[in-house]
């Protein structure tokens, strides 16, 4: 069955999509956004029945991020797909060089359920921006949303363009037998490695989105009600279910009992007790994975500001903030991916530093801080996918920044431009004059004027 599909899909970008038109490409982008409009009310009911998600959330974090992303590739992609024209040094004299982006081919698209719209639409917008075919497989954690995409993909494209496979794991180590030309994966770095090694077996590029540990440094400087603001926001967001979201905070000592005191006001303001604006924990495996390290950090005896609560019924954890925490901390050790918010305390930013780089590189840290030199010390001695300074997570949202990690935390960069080239093959193509040329003048045998030129054209010419 799935290889079925895949050879289908691998006859129709011959037939179709090779050399199909920018044009064509855009009109599919168009019926993509018209469709999502249409259905908007829909998708918003899926996810709800899926983890209880808000249809605000809905509307804001996976549905209008797409709809950016169509607008932002319609309004470029005539020029992002234009082959470049590059200039030739002497050697080259006579010939011409261009750079021109040519679409991979069969592309694999696979999700997780945590944006379980935006993160299955998304790298498609990119995969279709740049002329190729794609298989999809969406979480199985989410499936109201999975089952919404089939039916969304089947309207939308024939199946040797675009087709939907549901299903666990299981599916997706079938689909990775097949030698895709590339595979987007969105998910965990465990799993990550899992698909790179099956990307290995076939020589499949990858891009590979994932997750991981993201820091959160509040210095002295910074002014604390205004981040404790936006920490809640940007932490409670989809109850804390973010690949991006903030998985340990590290506050200067001086400022710590005020942004203690804020974040619980703020959380006041955004979350009151009992908010119906507030996600769930997606499924019982997860919401037992948190309550443990809930129960964890109450052994241990850290203390809980707000929080600790929950429902298994309803899979709801109440947005819990735990200070005192140290780098032993069971919390500190792992991506919380819920709504659990450590916090360390620090005097010297060196420190920070140290612990930011002994874990892996992180797929976005943050900075709250009035203090240029403080921004520039954590930029230049750490590394992360993004920065944000005195923000959190909108970076996401930015069509012309690159999405993605660095190491552990991801390979290769989604969004906008930097997707299109992602899901395109930059063929180098170099045009020669018939007749003399110049790499001619010093064809072999290498006579002693020969010998001569190339030693002028290593030292004297480029
Ligand atoms: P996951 O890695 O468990 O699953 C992701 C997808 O991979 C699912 O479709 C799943 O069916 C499939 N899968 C699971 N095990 C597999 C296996 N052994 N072989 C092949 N396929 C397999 O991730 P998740 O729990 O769905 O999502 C949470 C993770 O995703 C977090 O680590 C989070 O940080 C990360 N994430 C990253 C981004 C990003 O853009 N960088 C965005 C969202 C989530």
């Amino acid at each position: 069955m799935y290889k079925e599909a895949f050879d289908l899909q691998k006859k129709y970008f011959a037939q179709h999509l090779q050399n199909g038109s920018i044009n064509d490409r855009i009109k599919k982008l168009k019926k993509i956004k018209d469709w999502m409009k249409k259905n908007q009310e829909l998708i918003c009911d899926e996810m709800y029945k899926d983890f209880s998600k808000g249809k605000e959330e809905v509307m804001l974090t996976e549905i209008k991020p797409v709809v950016d992303e169509i607008k932002h590739n319609i309004a470029h992609l005539h020029s992002w797909s234009k082959p470049k024209q590059v200039s030739s040094s002497l050697a080259f004299f006579g010939s011409r060089s261009k750079v021109i982006y040519e679409p991979k081919g069969v592309t694999m698209i696979i999700a997780p359920w945590n944006y379980p719209f935006n993160l299955c639409v998304g790298p498609l917008i990119s995969a279709i921006a740049a002329g190729n075919t794609a298989i999809i497989k969406p979480s199985e954690n989410t499936p109201h949303t999975a089952n919404l995409i089939e039916r969304m993909m089947e309207e939308l494209f024939p199946e040797g363009e675009v087709k939907v496979f549901q299903g666990d794991y299981t599916v997706s180590q079938e689909l990775l037998k097949l030698p895709f030309n590339h595979i987007f994966f969105t998910g965990s770095p465990q799993v990550g490695k899992i698909i790179m090694k099956a990307a290995a077996e076939h020589l499949t590029s990858v891009t590979l989105e994932l997750g991981g540990r993201n820091p959160l440094v509040v210095d002295e400087t910074a002014n604390i009600k205004d981040a404790a603001q936006k920490i809640i926001w940007g932490k409670f967001l989809n109850c804390g279910q973010t690949c991006i979201s903030i998985n340990y905070i590290y506050v200067h000592e001086s400022k710590a009992k005020k942004l203690e005191e804020e974040l619980v006001k703020q959380l006041n303001v955004l979350y009151p007790k009992g908010s119906e604006d507030y996600t769930h924990v997606v499924n019982a495996n997860h919401f037992k994975r948190l309550t443990d390290l809930i129960d964890e950090s109450k052994k241990e005896g850290l203390d809980f500001i707000t929080g600790g609560e929950s429902n298994p019924e309803t899979n709801r954890i109440e947005p819990t903030i735990i200070k005192n925490v140290t780098t032993d901390s069971a919390v500190f050790q792992e991506e919380i991916f819920g709504p659990i918010l450590p916090i360390l305390t620090y005097t010297n930013l060196d420190n920070v530093i140290e612990v930011i780089n002994d874990v892996e590189k992180p797929l976005a840290l943050y900075i709250f801080s009035r203090s240029r030199k403080n921004q520039e010390k954590i930029i230049n001695h750490t590394s992360a996918g993004a920065t944000g300074i005195n923000d959190t997570t909108i970076h996401f949202a930015h069509t012309e920044l690159p999405f993605g990690g660095s190491n552990h935390s991801g390979i290769g960069k989604a969004h906008g431009e930097y997707g299109f080239q992602e899901f395109s093959n930059q063929r180098a193509v170099l045009k020669q004059r018939v007749g003399l040329t110049s790499p001619k003048m010093i064809y072999p045998p290498y006579t002693g004027f020969k010998k001569k030129v190339i030693k002028f054209l290593t030292w004297n010419v480029g």
